[in-house]
Order: C-alpha cells, then structure tokens, then sequence
C-alpha cells in the first residue's frame, strides 16, 4: 500500500468496532480466489474466517460470478413496491423449499440487522392484529443479533459491544443461557431460568427469538438441541411465536442446512443472512408461516410496514439463487463433515494448554476459548506472517473456514493457530 492510501484509511475511514484515533493498521486486500486473500505486497494467506460466515464456497466462485454477470445485463436494480422480478420470486422459492413447509412467507431485506428488525416487527404487529400491544421479547444470555437497536436490545446486555447503549435500549427479558453443551448430556436445570420468565411474562411476551444451538459472536457457545426442544414446548404452550436467528448458522455451517434441524423444532420466523449469497453481495430474508402472515396482514393498517429501497434487489437474488443452486448438489456435507473431522483431530490436543479453557468443533467451526486475553494486534500480525486470517476476539480463537478448503490448507490453518500456542507475549 502506498504511505498515502495506508494514511487515508487511518485518518478518514471507519472500521467495523474501531478506533477514529487510535485504529489498528488495516491490511489491504487487492483480490481473492479459492480460500486465499492476496496482499498488497504480493503475499496470499489462507482465509480461515469465510469473510465472517459468509464466503461459503469460496471467493471468485466462477458460478457465482456467472450469475452476477448475467444479471447486470439485464438490471442490477429496479424498485420493489409494486414490482417484482425473476429473480426474486427464483430466490423465494427455493428459500420456501429449503426450510420447513411451514415457512410460507418471505420478506427480503438488505443485512442480517434489518432481517431481525423485521421479525421483531411483525411480532409486534401480529399481536396488534390479535388486540394486544405486546412489545417485550424474551432471549437468552450470550446471545448476538446485530447493530440496530432492536437488535442490540436483544443482544446480551452485557456484550461489550452494547454496554454503553444499555440505557436507551427497550427492556427485554433475559434467561439465563443454557450450561449443557452440544456434545454433553442435558441437564432439566437448563431450563429453569427460561421457565420462570416466561410463565411469569407470557401475556406480556410479544415473541422469543434466539440462535439455534451456535451462539455466535456472543460467546460461540454451542448448545444442547433438548433446550430447544423445551423452548419450543413452552412458546407453543403459551402461543408465543418463537424466532431463529440462522443468520450465522443457516446454509450448512454446522453440519446440518439450519441448526434448527439438530433439535427438530420448526420456528414460527426464520432470519437469514451472511452466506445466502455466498459472500458475494449483502442480502437477508425473514421468513414466516403463512397464519402469522395472514393475521399481520389484519392489523389496522392492512399491511405490513417494512420496506427497504433496495428490497429484493435483483443482482443480489441472483446470486443467492446461484449459491443455493451450488448447495443443493449437497457437497457441503462431505466438505463441512470432513473440515470436522480434520478440526477434532488437530485442534483438540490444544485442551492440555495451559492457557486453555475450551475446546470446541461443530460442523466448520472451531473454537478455542483461552484462560486469557489475546493481543488482538500482536497476534493478527502473527497470523499473516505466518500465511493465514484469522480475527479472535476477547478470550476466543475461533475458524469458520470456506467448505471448499483443502486438507492441507485447514492444516496449515490450524498449524499456525497450535504455533500461537508457543508465543506467551500474544497473550495478555
Ligand atoms: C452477523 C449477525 C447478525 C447481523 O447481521 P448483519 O448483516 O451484520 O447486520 C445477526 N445475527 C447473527 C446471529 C449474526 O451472526
């Protein structure tokens, strides 16, 4: 990077959870194929974050670039008040076929933030339409579900991402998060907590929403499926409608297509996002069954009331439809099945470590919770000079490699991760 390009960045432009003053040095990217990210100077390194969640096959896919292509000859953009298009209606069935038969209703939307303000939207107004002002939401601890406030007010109130927004935020009901993990037995207490909120609450609960089985940013915890089951009781046992936030999880990130599936329970919404296209163009959608569509559609205003300007738009769609296409001939299963296996093997000796607390894998994640801070500079510096991308946060080293990763990338992947192991000074 030329000394100015690098002084611009630093002075003028913003990055995600950084510094204006004090910024840590940003490295520039120039291109990116397979797994790799290319350098400026030259120097590819192995991507071991998919871009967070989203590069599911891999950057400069050449399907995924085809129907970029063939889309922008024909519109890239066009409004979607009362226009609709090929590619979206495409998109919109495929994602009905996807998931559970009881999702009917797709509301597209422009990030993961807003499909999550969506579905707390038409919460509030299905039970507007039923002739109650019902505006809590009941979540659990640990949990992660955006930057908007409604999301953030969801979002574990002690996340230090929302602290300082805590006091203008909506009062919601937190539970306790669960203890049982995905690999241990379950255990009734698990439950206690949810319980008693929401038999206490239940009138005043507009909806429960929370991440299946994979806490995602909020701790990368990975949960027992009995838990779900149990909240799925108890939302249906009160008339609740329950929410799933895929957006990390959805399109086979952790062995299943959506988490949901480890636990059998079927959502009343489902919110989707990061990899629907691939990693290509931002893009997320809030599905819904049919009934609670049907009863929004009778509140006093006849509708519902979200629309994004570039709601559905069509270059967007058309690549979603590419990378579902790119899922559906199900490589992703023996692609995430066997990064599994590959993780357990050489990511778990890490538990004798002194500075490990944790080990854990699911599906194509790895997660590696340590005893202590890391430093977030020193060790990003490590990492590229040591050939890969990798971005901890807090106490957490954690890989959500492209499914399309070789054995011997996610083993140089990992290698690296054990040779960090070696250097006390990255830890704090
Ligand atoms: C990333 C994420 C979001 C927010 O999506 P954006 O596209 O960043 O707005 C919401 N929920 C979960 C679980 C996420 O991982």
């Amino acid at each position: 990077m030329s000394k100015s390009d690098r002084f611009f960045d630093q002075e003028h432009i913003w990055h995600p959870y950084a510094s204006m003053t004090n910024p840590i040095p940003c490295y520039t990217v120039i291109s990116a194929k397979g797994v790799y990210l290319k350098l400026k100077n030259g120097k590819n390194i192995i991507d071991g974050m998919s871009s967070w969640w989203s590069v599911i096959h891999g950057y400069n896919h050449p399907l995924l670039n085809k129907a970029l292509k063939k889309q922008i000859k024909k519109m890239s953009h066009v409004m979607f008040g009362g226009i609709t298009h090929p590619a979206a209606i495409a998109l919109c069935r495929k994602l009905i076929s996807l998931t559970p038969k009881k999702l009917d209703c797709v509301f597209l939307s422009d990030s993961g933030s807003v499909a999550i303000e969506i579905a707390l939207k038409m919460s509030i107004q299905y039970w507007q339409s039923l002739g109650q002002k019902r505006k809590l939401f009941l979540t659990i601890r640990n949990g992660y579900h955006g930057d908007t406030f409604a999301a953030m007010s969801i979002s574990d109130p002690k996340n230090s991402f929302h602290k300082i927004y805590h006091n203008l935020l909506p009062k919601n009901l937190f539970a306790d998060a669960p203890v049982s993990s995905f690999h241990d037995h379950w255990n009734n207490s698990d439950i206690i907590s949810f319980q008693k909120i929401i038999e206490k609450n239940s009138h005043k609960i507009a909806g429960v929403i929370l991440e299946p089985i994979v806490q995602g940013v909020g701790g990368m915890n990975f949960y027992h499926p009995t838990y779900l089951k149990k909240i799925q009781n108890l939302c249906q046992y009160y008339s609740i409608p329950l929410i799933f936030d895929e957006i990390a999880t959805g399109f086979g990130r952790t062995g299943k297509m959506f988490a949901f599936e480890y636990a059998n329970v079927i959502p009343d919404i489902l919110c989707l996002g990061k990899s629907i296209t691939g990693g290509t163009i931002t893009l997320a959608a809030t599905l819904t069954s049919r009934k609670i569509a049907d009863i929004i559609s009778e509140c006093e205003t006849k509708c519902f009331m979200h629309g994004p300007t570039y709601m559905g738009n069509p270059l967007a769609c058309a690549v979603a439809n590419a990378n579902i296409k790119i899922l559906n001939t199900n490589q992703w299963k023996i692609q995430v099945s066997n990064i599994e296996k590959q993780l357990l093997k050489t990511l778990s000796p890490l538990i004798n470590h002194p500075y490990v607390i944790n080990v854990r894998i699911l599906g194509a994640i790895g997660v590696i919770e340590c005893s202590r801070l890391i430093n977030m500079f020193l060790i990003q510096k490590f990492f590229v000079n040591n050939g890969v991308w990798i971005r901890p946060f807090k106490k957490l080293i954690y890989i959500l490699p492209p499914y399309i990763i070789s054995m011997n990338e996610l083993n140089k992947l990992t290698n690296v991760i054990l040779k960090a192991f070696d250097h006390n000074s990255l830890f704090l």
